[in-house]
């Protein structure tokens, strides 16, 4: 996929907010919808194996984005939304921190520049390293009792 546009997909919420798009018929409405969707799909897949992921994630963090797709998150720009989409974002770094076993130079930048980055980053990496946990297979459980 070579539209940058892709990583800027129209907002679902945004058919119907003008004249001309209250005016279409509903499957207009839904096609559009579908398209949207198959587009995020795609440009979230392509972040996926992205070699500057983590460095985006952390860039749209650092910028305060408030619209697209970075590092495979669709930042949406309702309050709730946005909180959700800056702890997925927080999430990337975090998995990269961990992974790895450090943290990459952009970040101790981002952190000094931003002490409240380092609690949405820890915060993130408590949900991480707690859903792997929550993934790890029961028979380890049921032997050890
Ligand atoms: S991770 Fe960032 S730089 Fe890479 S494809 Fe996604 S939006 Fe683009």
């Amino acid at each position: 996929m070579n539209d940058p546009d892709a990583w800027f997909p129209d907002r679902f919420d945004d058919h119907g907010a003008d004249e001309s798009h209250r005016a279409e018929a509903p499957q207009v409405q839904r096609i559009e919808t579908q398209r949207v969707q198959r587009q995020i799909r795609r440009a979230t897949s392509l972040c996926g194996s992205c070699f500057f992921k983590v460095n985006c994630a952390i860039n749209a963090l650092e910028a305060g984005d408030e619209y697209g797709i970075h590092a495979g998150v669709l930042i949406e720009p309702t309050p709730a939304r946005l909180r959700k989409s800056r702890a997925r974002l927080a999430e990337v770094i975090a998995t990269e921190v961990i992974d790895s076993g450090r943290a990459p130079h952009r970040l101790a930048v981002l952190v000094e520049d931003r002490p409240d980055m380092e609690t949405l980053i820890a915060d993130a990496g408590s949900r991480v390293r707690a859903e792997r946990e929550k993934a790890r297979p029961a028979s380890r459980t049921r032997r050890s009792a």
